[in-house]
């Protein structure tokens, strides 16, 4: 396997795509790590991503922005992007990734992969380096929905070392592979099939849900009427906690120092500002202001207040469904710097993963089937909190109509 560059590894540099961890070691290797050497894996290697996992494209990675093996020049997505276009494209067997807003399944849906966010407290994050420690979840990526439930099984679990871990028992993933959807009920969000989507897209993602039907599931209209506000409250929660989690970068115990300082003051500013890129001191600007005295209230707070509702319009929609399917991203690929200068239409192609991080629950991106152009495109499941089995079991019952399984991009 081959892992991005957020994990914590004590046999290789672990620089979250930034200059200023650029020759950083870890003294320990993170939960995951530990588990995966525990069943005998080989580790390749690290892999590009956006910096401290910032972006949609990996566009932000301080060492080179990796191509969509699908179409060289185009995004592999982001932030986990060096995952799914490694995955994609047959240079390792599986990876792991992180997501806070979608960076495991937006990738995984570019470049025509499985990528599962599992339930926030079912994996450990004990040495992912923390993005928005309220969002952040590791989770796998891999070729199909097998893979995905073995993996699964490996990392997932209670770990005294992370305080949000869950003891809930870890299931054989696998037994729920099982063929047919007889009795499942899956909900499709109007709110994710708005303005914006790609016709192609939802060709797509509606042929996977007639085949979700074909296998026996029952298709209903659910809900989930706070979808608009996910961008915003997500742009406030996330860079407040950002902006705490990065304040430890500071030059003194690790990491890039400036060494022309000559104040402690100009040490700590001359060091960030010459370690972190322009996405990341955005994104601390953001948060250090949304976390101030005088504000906290009017954002950080009243953005809360807001992550409730979506909270329970899931909570509302998962008393009527087993899932809810829906695109993972508005449209296919992009090209590299296609969209370098509208940060905000990056922003709003989270829309459809960001919602899962918020409420705290499981989502998956399953490959259902490709643009006129050759694009993947990818299927998003969600479910409720801790079952992730009804994820893989759905998934795995496209996997077996869709016909897309096993295929690969031609590298030249
Ligand atoms: N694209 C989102 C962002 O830029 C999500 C990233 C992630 O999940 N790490 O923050």
């Amino acid at each position: 396997l081959a892992i991005k560059d957020v994990l914590c590894t004590s046999t290789m540099p672990t620089t979250c795509g930034s200059r200023i961890l650029e020759h950083f070691v870890p003294p320990y290797d993170a939960t995951v790590i530990e588990k995966l050497h525990n069943e005998g894996a080989v580790l390749l290697g690290k892999l590009a991503m956006d910096e401290f996992a910032m972006g949609s494209t990996s566009e932000n990675c301080a060492f080179g922005t990796p191509n969509n093996p699908w179409r060289p020049g185009y995004v592999a997505g982001g932030s986990s992007g060096g995952s799914a276009a490694c995955v994609a494209a047959d240079q390792c067997l599986a990876s792991l990734g992180s997501d806070t807003g979608g960076s495991i399944r937006q990738p995984a849906s570019l470049c025509g992969i499985v990528g599962m966010k599992p339930t926030y407290g079912r994996v450990s994050r004990y040495g992912l380096v923390a993005f928005a420690s309220s969002l952040d979840q590791i989770g796998p990526m891999t070729k199909d929905v097998r893979d995905c439930a073995l993996l699964m099984k490996v990392i997932s679990g209670r770990d005294p070392r992370d305080a949000t871990s869950s003891p809930k028992p870890v299931p054989d993933y696998s037994a729920a592979l099982r063929e047919g959807l007889k009795g499942v009920r899956v909900g499709v969000p109007t709110e994710y099939f708005g303005a914006g989507l790609d016709p192609e897209v939802e060709q797509v993602v509606r042929g996977a849900i007639a085949m979700l039907a074909d296998a026996g599931a029952e298709i209903i209209k659910v809900s989930l009427p706070h979808t608009e506000y996910c961008v915003a409250v997500y742009y406030l929660i996330a860079p407040a906690e950002a902006s705490s989690n990065l304040a430890r970068y500071d030059g003194v115990r690790y990491g890039y120092r400036d060494m022309q300082a000559e104040s402690l003051l100009d040490m700590y500013r001359q060091s960030r500002s010459a370690g972190f890129g322009n996405e990341v001191k955005k994104r601390i600007l953001i948060g250090t202001y949304a976390l101030s005295a005088g504000y906290y209230d009017a954002y950080y707070k009243k953005a809360s207040q807001v992550r409730t509702l979506i909270r329970e319009d899931f909570a509302r929609a998962f008393a009527s469904c087993d899932l809810i399917a829906s695109p993972v991203t508005p449209t296919p690929a992009w090209r590299i710097g296609e969209k370098g200068d509208d940060p905000l239409a990056l922003y709003l192609s989270d829309i459809l993963t960001i919602s899962a991080n918020l409420a705290g629950i499981p989502g998956m991106s399953v490959p259902a089937g490709f643009s006129s152009g050759g694009l993947p495109i990818g299927l998003q499941l969600q479910a409720a909190h801790f079952n992730e089995e009804i994820l893989l079991r759905a998934a795995w019952n496209l996997e077996q109509r869709a016909g897309v399984r096993g295929r690969r991009p031609e590298l030249g």
